[in-house]
């Protein structure tokens, strides 16, 4: 029988645990959000993110500049949030308005208010091995893999989609739990059979329904990563989830499964952004 992975169970007991911590604190720490223009999903996932600080006490400041900004002007408020020593963390909201190019604006924030983890000295740290910001959607999608398979030791892995913001930092978390690991991605030799020999498989492409119940080893640990609208307007991941169910050992679905842990960490993210500050204080 298949155990679905409730993302939303697992992340509400994260929350639980953050709120306790910060309620000790005297003084809470403060996430900074910068939305630039309209899209509405960013909308959308920046109010859940306030919506998630509320919960757990930490403050929350809200930068919105207009789609037509410049480098410039998110240059400057990233800039300003960097040297305010209320601002613990600092998240930029993507994708940015097309004429932005979020790179240089992300390599702007100060390292240890970098909870998104996308800064070199971020990424080079999760590569060494060593204590830094780690990505909240990897490091969410870890919690969910270790809460059905506490040990990954000599586990198989596949991770289908090799983008700096998933792909790569989840295979490294999983390398640092000693799986064995395989980056797949849209030039695979048959993708499918690679997939095959995973004891954990993590999708994380865009596509809806990809990945097929023939994919699949049986009891394999699947993670869906994806989020697709559908021109119904349901959301899918990129796991046809109903007839890989019949076949993994474990599964997670869409919605209610990776998306809270993403932001379950970042409010973690947020949390030791805070304690680092504090230690060099
Ligand atoms: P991305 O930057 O577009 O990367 C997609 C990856 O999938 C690329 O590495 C690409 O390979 C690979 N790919 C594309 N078509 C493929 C195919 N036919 N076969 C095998 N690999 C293929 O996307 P991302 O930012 O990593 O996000 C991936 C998905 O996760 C999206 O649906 C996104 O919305 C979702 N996501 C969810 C959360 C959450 O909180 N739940 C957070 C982040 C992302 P190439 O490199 O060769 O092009």
């Amino acid at each position: 029988m298949v155990q679905i992975i409730d993302g939303k169970v697992i992340a509400a007991r994260v929350m639980e645990t953050i709120a306790a911590q910060v309620a000790a604190l005297s003084v809470p720490p403060t996430l900074a959000v910068i939305l630039v223009g309209d899209d509405p999903a960013s909308h959308v996932y920046v109010a859940n993110k306030i919506k998630a600080c509320g919960k757990t006490g930490i403050v929350s400041v809200e930068k919105r500049l207009p789609a037509d900004s410049s480098l410039e002007d998110v240059a400057a408020v990233i800039m300003t949030l960097n040297r305010d020593p209320a601002v613990h963390g600092i998240l930029l909201q993507l994708p940015l308005p097309l004429h932005l190019d979020s790179d240089p604006l992300i390599q702007m924030i100060a390292p240890e208010k970098d909870v998104d983890g996308l800064t070199i000295p971020n990424i080079g740290k999760l590569v060494a091995g060593m204590d830094g910001m780690v990505p909240c959607t990897p490091q969410g999608s870890l919690m969910l893999i270790k809460s059905v398979m506490p040990t990954l030791t000599g586990k198989r892995a596949v991770v289908i989609g090799r983008s700096l913001l998933f792909g790569k930092p989840m295979a490294q978390l999983l390398l640092a739990e000693n799986a064995t690991v395989t980056i797949a991605h849209s030039r695979t030799a048959d993708l499918p059979a690679v997939c095959r020999e995973a004891d954990i498989l993590v999708a994380a492409v865009g596509r809806p329904k990809m990945v097929k119940a023939d994919w699949v080893k049986h009891g394999a640990v699947v993670i869906d990563v994806g989020i697709n609208r559908l021109d119904t307007g349901k959301i899918c991941g990129d796991v046809d989830f109903e007839a890989v169910a019949a076949v993994a050992g474990a599964i997670t679905p869409v919605p209610g499964g990776v998306g809270p842990m993403t932001i379950a960490c970042l409010m973690l993210n947020t949390l030791k952004a805070y304690c680092i500050e504090k230690s060099f204080a």
